[in-house]
């Protein structure tokens, strides 16, 4: 990491040469600010629907409360309780796959994989009258993937097209095939991502905008999830997006 950079100039003002200052952070350093940065996001997040609660079961607790207020107050509470399962699956999901890593390999028809998770997603557009467009080319060839971690990517991309596209938006998903690899392919024309956050998009907690993905009821960790069960498998994905346009998410997922 570049600390500091001088140019010194001699008397008749011509730079004599370049001072470089670097400073070594050791990738055991890097590591262990990651995991402090990891466990005060972890933290943060579990305090936030806690803090909530908290001074809603108070209030229950300690006023004389009408029944509307009671059901409003439970159902806040109701909410944030969601929130706080959603994330402690996903952090259960992330720790799973740092301790024990293997992927239970099996030959997938992926047109017909994908064609069923769709079926289950389609409600969640349904609810946002999302018009899904879904189009399945022909496979070339089976691909070897976990059945449950692929699941995984493929509902946390596209629950994010749901959440991030509006009312009535549009969201395609298609497969495709070539020689080498099998594409999935998830495109939305929903608000689209900032092209200064797009490259930390992937980094877990990492949101465009905290209150509208809270507000979603997203943790914050459903990209990361995607990434590392795809480089698990020895894939790639990647996203692109323009603002108020949409995104595209690929996931390419190489025969051997
Ligand atoms: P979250 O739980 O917040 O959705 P993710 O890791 O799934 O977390 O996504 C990270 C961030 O990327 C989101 O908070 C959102 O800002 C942005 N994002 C992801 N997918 C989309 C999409 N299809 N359209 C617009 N923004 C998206």
């Amino acid at each position: 990491i570049l600390t500091s950079f001088v140019t010194p100039i001699n008397a008749d003002e011509n730079i004599e040469g370049y001072v470089f200052v670097l400073h070594d952070i050791t990738e055991q350093q890097e590591l262990e600010n990651m995991r402090k940065e990891f466990v005060a996001n972890v933290s943060h997040e579990l305090r936030t629907p806690l803090t909530t609660i908290k001074s809603y079961t108070e209030t229950l607790l300690n006023a004389d409360v009408d029944k509307a207020f009671i059901d409003k107050f439970l159902g806040i509470i109701d909410k944030e309780v969601d929130r706080m399962v959603r994330l402690v699956k996903d952090l259960l999901l992330l720790s799973r796959m740092d301790s024990n890593g293997k992927l239970k390999l099996e030959s997938v028809n992926l047109n017909k994989f994908v064609e069923d998770i769709i079926q289950n997603l389609k409600i969640e557009m349904e609810k946002k009258n999302q018009i899904l467009s879904l189009s399945l080319k022909d496979a070339k060839k089976n691909v070897n993937i976990d059945k449950d971690k692929m699941e995984q990517v493929i509902i946390n991309i596209v629950a994010n097209a749901i959440k991030y596209t509006p009312e009535g938006g549009c969201i395609r998903v298609y497969t495709d095939y070539d020689e080498e690899a099998a594409y999935i392919i998830v495109q939305d024309n929903g608000i689209g991502i900032p092209e200064k956050d797009l490259s930390r998009i992937f980094e877990r907690f990492y949101r465009v905008d905290k209150g509208r993905s809270r507000e979603l009821g997203g943790t914050g960790l459903g990209l990361s999830i995607a990434k590392e069960i795809v480089e698990a498998h020895k894939g790639e994905i990647n996203i692109e997006s323009e603002i108020d346009k949409g995104t595209v998410v690929k996931i390419i997922l190489k025969y051997n």
